[in-house]
């Protein structure tokens, strides 16, 4: 008997032992993503003070966004939610944000956090933007964190935001930035290097994804597939498109892994061109599991096919 009440007591103390949080260390904050690339920066600077989980999957289409159920209930005991902003998730977001009923998280809120804010924004109308543009987003592109940079910048606005939540932690986050920031300083030099030969390379795109990264890497942009943002390429605009790039010798059609490749593959066949998958996002393909990898596998695919198509 007397054996057996101790027992029941070690298996006690035991499962206490192991339910109790180490002395002094918080709960981690509970932060919520939009899009994989704001996850992956939020994991650099909070490390293992933080559970960071995106509602898009990397392979996803941004702008349409079917989220899981269960992101319901993470939005709801959400520390923070990071977005892109400037009306990207427009169509999604918004509703999954007010059905959570968390206060936290509301627009304007204590863990509302729009990451556009930190970054470099091109493509900001001058004019005023109607429906027959498009679905041009009014506050400028907001693909912007493909541009090294911009993701130097979005990591620091979520460390100082870390920070202010977890004062305790702000040493921690600031010393995650600081190790985040030398890395992506050594990377983008070797990036910078790398695409250096193909300095003002003309390409196509699919959409108007990749702003930052031909201003960053220096392609031009001539056109797109779309004939404008969102809206499916009409046979007229095809037509056009294909003299285009027959005319100025483009060979090189971009496009995101969530478009269907038939319209591209007939262009690249009329035009003597070749359509190049590239990922905008982390977690595309399976082996772009951070922010690093995301610019180390397209810049490869680009050189790639610069290479094969001079
Ligand atoms: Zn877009």
């Amino acid at each position: 008997m007397r054996n057996a009440q101790r027992l029941l007591l070690v298996v006690f103390f035991a499962a206490s032992w192991i339910a109790a949080p180490p002395a002094g260390a918080a709960e981690k904050l509970s932060v919520v993503t939009s899009t994989t690339d704001l996850a992956a920066l939020a994991a650099e600077v909070g490390g293992d003070r933080i559970a960071v989980e995106s509602i898009a999957r990397g392979y996803q289409d941004p702008h349409f966004v079917e989220a899981k159920p269960s992101f319901l209930l993470k939005l709801r005991r959400a520390d923070l939610l990071i977005l892109v902003g400037l009306q990207l998730e427009i169509s999604w977001l918004p509703p999954l944000i007010t059905q959570s009923g968390n206060p936290r998280i509301q627009p304007g809120g204590p863990g509302y956090l729009e990451a556009a804010q930190f970054a470099e924004i091109l493509e900001i109308p001058t004019g005023p933007v109607t429906r027959a543009m498009g679905d041009v987003h009014p506050f400028g592109n907001p693909h912007y964190w493909l541009d090294p940079e911009n993701g130097r910048r979005i990591a620091r606005g979520i460390q100082l935001k870390l920070a202010q939540m977890r004062p305790a932690d702000a040493g921690y986050f600031e010393q995650r930035f600081q190790s985040f920031s030398q890395r992506l300083s050594e990377a983008a030099q070797r990036w910078d290097e790398m695409m250096k030969p193909y300095q003002g390379r003309r390409v196509v795109t699919y959409h108007r994804s990749w702003p930052n990264l031909a201003k960053r890497f220096g392609l031009d942009v001539v056109d797109y597939v779309e004939p404008k943002p969102g809206i499916p390429p009409s046979p007229a605009h095809l037509v056009q498109l294909i003299a285009r790039m027959r005319r100025e010798n483009v060979k090189l059609i971009l496009v995101e892994p969530y478009f269907d490749l038939k319209t591209p593959n007939m262009v690249a066949r009329e035009t003597g061109g070749h359509v190049v998958v590239l990922l905008p996002s982390v977690g595309g393909e399976k082996e772009v599991t951070d922010y690093f990898k995301l610019f180390d596998y397209d810049l490869a695919l680009l050189k790639k096919a610069f290479d094969a198509a001079p």
